[in-house]
């Protein structure tokens, strides 16, 4: 890199680079209740692949999360730590305003199976209508991990199975709290 680069401080770097099309901001929205070793899998390739992942977690009191909203940003603080690119907001109302709000270039989603894909075709269809410059990524879930999801691990910890394997540390002790 070149080293008047290198000698700006790392957000000043990190404007830079974006303003050069060198970094992508994604948007990875969900509501990560509780985020699982999926999500996460998704927030270090998106990391990889685009340069910044801001992880948008919905604030959506009619859904009843098992987690309160704190709870899960903080989760998901933890568990990015390791991440120097990764951040991670609340946000209510339309994904597509959240993302111009926080100028992202492109929304993230994931998919682990045929089931996942026509809810989310329908989702990125209609978010396009409403922002045309907006697209959506799909990046395919790793195999080991297209078994997971929130609902499962809430399910398998509430009847006392193992979920070290599913789920980030801080998560676990969420969940033993929450069902003990
Ligand atoms: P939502 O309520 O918006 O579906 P989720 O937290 O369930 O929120 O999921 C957020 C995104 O993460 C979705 O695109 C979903 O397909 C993806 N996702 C969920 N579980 C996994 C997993 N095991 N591997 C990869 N992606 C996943």
């Amino acid at each position: 890199m070149n080293s008047s680069l290198q000698t700006l401080g790392s957000s000043s770097l990190h404007r830079i680079q974006r303003l050069l099309g060198w970094i992508m901001r994604a948007l990875y929205p969900g509501s990560f209740d509780p985020l699982t070793f999926g999500h996460l899998d998704l927030i270090e390739r998106g990391c990889e692949l685009f340069g910044e992942v801001v992880v948008a977690v919905l604030s959506n009191p009619s859904k009843s999360p098992a987690f309160t909203l704190e709870q899960r940003l903080r989760q998901i603080e933890i568990s990015t730590d390791h991440l120097k690119s990764a951040s991670v907001i609340s946000f209510e109302g339309l994904t597509v305003s959240c993302a111009q709000q926080n100028n992202a270039d492109l929304i993230l989603r994931g998919l682990r199976a045929m089931s996942d894909f026509e809810y989310e075709l329908q989702i990125a269809h209609t978010n396009r209508s409403l922002a045309p410059d907006l697209q959506t990524i799909f990046l395919a879930t790793e195999a080991h991990h297209s078994f997971l999801s929130s609902s499962l691990v809430k399910e398998v910890a509430r009847f006392g199975g193992r979920i070290d394997h599913m789920v980030p540390e801080v998560v676990a002790e969420d969940l033993s709290r929450l069902f003990n």
